[in-house]
Formats: structure tokens, C-alpha cells, sequence
């Protein structure tokens, strides 16, 4: 894809922002279920396949009942995620907790709602016990340690926190056993936005030979494998997607000459995906303020990290179009920023754009993942609306803008004239 294209004309942006204040978020609902749709369909060999959207980076309950409808589960590590499935109906399976330093309360939530528990750690397993009792079906997860090379984000899997060692795994499966649990799990999750569709394969190829040892060293089944997140997305122009019907062809090749060699078979796959599911299907919407001519030449939007943390978090590319200059020559060099307190607060630094004036409508790609739920109100800055593009043309508010009362609902300013 050398192209970025976008779902909405200038003329139709014009007449959104007519109802719709900028800065927003905007989701495209055909685009989105057309890829839920694929993601399932390229793993239909395997029965139970199921995709836990992991909530956490689009928590919007309109979002996940569309995903619902698709058949997808949700993939909660909060107890607010897990609040936010029970409000809209989810319960048991279609449930997955994957948490770290988790409080009781949480496992707790998890328990009520039949959730599948999947433990981080092997002292877990006394604490759910003590705390809550151990449930029915219990997964956990694995870090693979140096057996694995992980990527940018996520760092090499020996200095990540989560999971649990090999020998871990197979202690934690023994004591399970004999605790009385009845179902069993594996999960990992080694990298993060990973375009490398092979690196997919190796990890299922790593699940799957534990999955074998685990029966041969405690006599466990484990009835379903879960291949976390981490799936990445093409940000910038000419990076190609993970292409999930190599990635499914190679799992199945592992599948056969693992797991139905060693009679394991069936064995359930699960993803818990986040941003390729929603990630390139989110835009914000924003307009210029100001440019700004110093040392560089400035752009300043009326959005600014509140909405999208990710560039100055971790100095992520996202792809910005300035709407009706799509075809004009991009012949200046802008810092593109937003109006926080803190240098860090830009969405692009030296990128060539076409000549941008005041008002004009900048859209910033991909933002349907990890964008508006990452945001904060430091410098008191308001978190957006977020709008949902229907197949039918319509455009629903799906989560009303922030105002100032909300920012100030945790203060008592009674309190204050009294003190
Ligand atoms: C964040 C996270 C995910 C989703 O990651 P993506 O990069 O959005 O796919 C899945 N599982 C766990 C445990 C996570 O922490």
C-alpha cells in the first residue's frame, strides 16, 4: 500500500465538522467489520478460533458491539475493561482477563463474570485461590525469555515483566492439576506492532512444542493456545500488513506437525488483537490554529497529545493529509504540534507537507488503536469526541467530547471556600 487513502471527501469532513466541533476521532464501521471478517475467516480451519479485541485500545462499547457482532470476545486487563464488557452484556468465554499485578478485586470481577483468568505470574495461583478460589478453566502466560527475540516496543522478552518461565509453566500446570481444575490455557505475547508475518508463525511454533511438553511432563491438556497481540500495522506509506493468510497457513503447517502429530489436537487458537483490528480505521480530524515561522516552520492544530500520545510517546510516524491539497506538491518542511506545555508535544517533526494555512483540515491516520484512549488531561487539556463513520454514510457520536466539569468532577470547590 503506497497509498493512504481516506474514507471521507473535504466536502463530507466539512459538513461533519458543521455538527462536530474538531479535534475528533472517527471510526470507519465498513472498513472495520470487512477486516474482523477476513481475520476470522483466514483462521476458519481451526474450530473455536476466537479474536479477544483487547479493549484497551479503542474502549468504546459501540466499537466492541460491532466486534461482538463479528463474533469476537473482548480482552480486558482493568477492572474499568472488565466493567465496560459486563455493561454491554459479555459474559464467560467471550471474556479474557490477561493482567499483571492484578488485585484481588480484579480476579474477583473476572470470576463473577466467568472470565478466563490468564495468570502472569506463578504466585498468582495461591492468590486467586486464597482471594477468590481457583475457577474451573485457568490459562497462563509464557515468556519465553531468550528463546525469543522480541522487537522495538516491546523489548527483549527477558527484561519484560510479564509471564511466567518455561519451568514456571510446567510447576504452575502441575499445581493446577492437582488443585482441581478441570480446563487449560497458554497464552504469550512477545512483541508489539510486529509486520514481520513470519515472526507469528515462530511464535505458535513455540506454543505449541510447550503445549506438548506440558502433557508429556504433567499429563495436562491444554485445550487452547492464545497468541496475544502485537500485530502490527502499515503507519507509513509503502509498509506493507501482516498478512494473516500466511500467517494462518504457517500456524496450520505447526498445528499438523505438532499438535495433531502428538495427538493434542483439537486445540483452540485465540488472538487478543488490538490494533489490527481497529487501528487503521480511526482518523483525527483537526484543524491549524497558527503557523508559526521561528527557527522551523510551525503548525499548530487544535489537537494536540491529549488526543494522540503515540508520536510523542514513543516517536511513532503517523501519516497526516491535509485535506484538499491531497495532490499538491509537498514542498515544506513543518513541525507539526499541539498546544501543550512540552516540546514533545508534536505529531510530526520535519515533515514535508503541502503548504498549510490557517483552518485548513488536517487528518492524522490511523489513530483507531492506542489514540484516544491513550490520551491524559495534563495541562488540563479535554479529551475528544469520538465519532463512528456507518456503512450507511450516517455519523453517530459514540462518545461526547469532555468538557470542563468533567475535568473538575474530582474536586470539591465548596470544600475549598471552607478550608
Ligand atoms: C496491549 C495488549 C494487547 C494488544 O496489543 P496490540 O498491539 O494492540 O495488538 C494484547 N494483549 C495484551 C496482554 C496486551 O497488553
Amino acid at each position: 500500500m503506497a497509498e493512504k487513502n481516506l474514507p471521507f471527501s473535504k466536502e463530507q469532513l466539512e459538513s461533519i465538522i458543521e455538527n462536530h466541533p474538531t479535534p475528533f476521532h472517527i471510526y470507519d464501521e465498513k472498513a472495520m467489520i470487512e477486516n474482523a471478517r477476513n481475520f476470522k475467516k483466514a483462521f476458519s480451519w481451526n474450530e473455536g478460533f476466537k479474536e479477544y479485541y483487547a479493549i484497551k485500545a479503542a474502549p468504546n462499547p459501540y466499537l466492541m458491539k460491532i466486534l461482538r457482532e463479528e463474533g469476537f470476545g473482548i480482552d480486558c486487563s482493568s477492572v474499568a475493561e472488565l466493567e465496560l464488557a459486563k455493561r454491554i452484556g459479555m459474559s464467560g468465554d467471550e471474556i479474557m482477563l490477561t493482567s499483571n499485578d492484578t488485585p484481588a478485586y480484579e480476579f474477583q470481577l473476572a470470576k463473577d463474570l466467568g472470565a478466563i483468568i490468564n495468570l502472569d505470574d506463578i504466585s498468582h495461583i495461591d492468590f486467586v485461590d486464597k482471594h477468590v478460589g481457583l475457577p474451573d478453566t485457568i490459562c497462563m502466560r509464557y515468556n519465553p525469555g531468550s528463546l525469543k527475540e522480541g522487537n522495538v516496543i516491546i523489548g527483549h522478552p527477558e527484561e519484560a515483566k510479564y509471564g511466567f518461565t518455561r519451568d514456571q509453566m510446567i510447576e504452575g500446570y502441575k499445581i493446577l492439576k492437582e488443585k482441581g481444575v478441570k480446563h487449560f490455557g497458554i497464552h504469550t505475547m512477545v512483541a508489539s506492532n510486529e509486520l514481520e508475518s513470519s515472526y507469528f508463525v515462530e511464535t505458535a511454533e513455540l506454543l505449541f512444542n510447550l503445549v506438548v511438553e506440558v502433557y508429556e511432563k504433567t499429563g495436562v491438556k491444554i485445550e487452547f493456545a492464545n497468541m496475544g497481540g502485537g500485530i502490527g500495522i502499515p503507519y507509513k506509506p509503502g509498509e506493507k500488513p501482516v498478512d494473516m493468510e500466511f500467517v494462518s497457513a504457517g500456524v496450520k503447517k505447526c498445528y499438523d506437525d505438532i499438535i495433531v502429530k502428538a495427538g493434542l489436537a483439537p486445540l483452540k487458537i485465540f488472538f487478543e488483537s488490538g490494533r489490527a483490528i481497529t487501528g487503521p480505521y480511526g482518523y483525527l480530524v483537526t484543524k491549524v490554529r497558527h503557523i508559526k515561522k521561528t527557527y522551523k516552520t510551525y503548525a499548530g492544530l487544535d489537537a494536540c497529545m491529549t488526543n494522540l500520545m503515540r508520536p510523542a510517546l514513543y516517536g511513532a510516524y503517523h501519516h497526516i493529509t491535509v485535506m484538499g491539497k491531497e495532490n499538491d506538491e509537498a514542498n515544506v518542511k513543518y513541525d507539526v504540534t499541539g498546544s501543550l506545555c512540552e516540546n514533545n508535544d508534536k505529531f510530526a517533526i520535519d515533515r514535508m507537507l503541502p503548504e498549510i494555512e490557517q483552518d485548513d483540515i488536517v487528518v492524522i491516520h490511523d489513530t483507531g488503536a492506542h489514540g484516544h484512549s491513550m490520551g491524559f488531561n495534563y495541562n488540563g487539556k479535554l479529551k475528544s469526541a469520538e465519532l463512528l463513520l456507518r456503512e450507511n454514510g450516517d455519523v453517530v457520536e459514540i462518545r461526547r467530547a469532555e468538557t470542563i466539569e468533567d475535568y473538575f468532577a474530582t474536586l470539591d470547590f465548596d470544600g475549598v471556600k471552607d478550608f
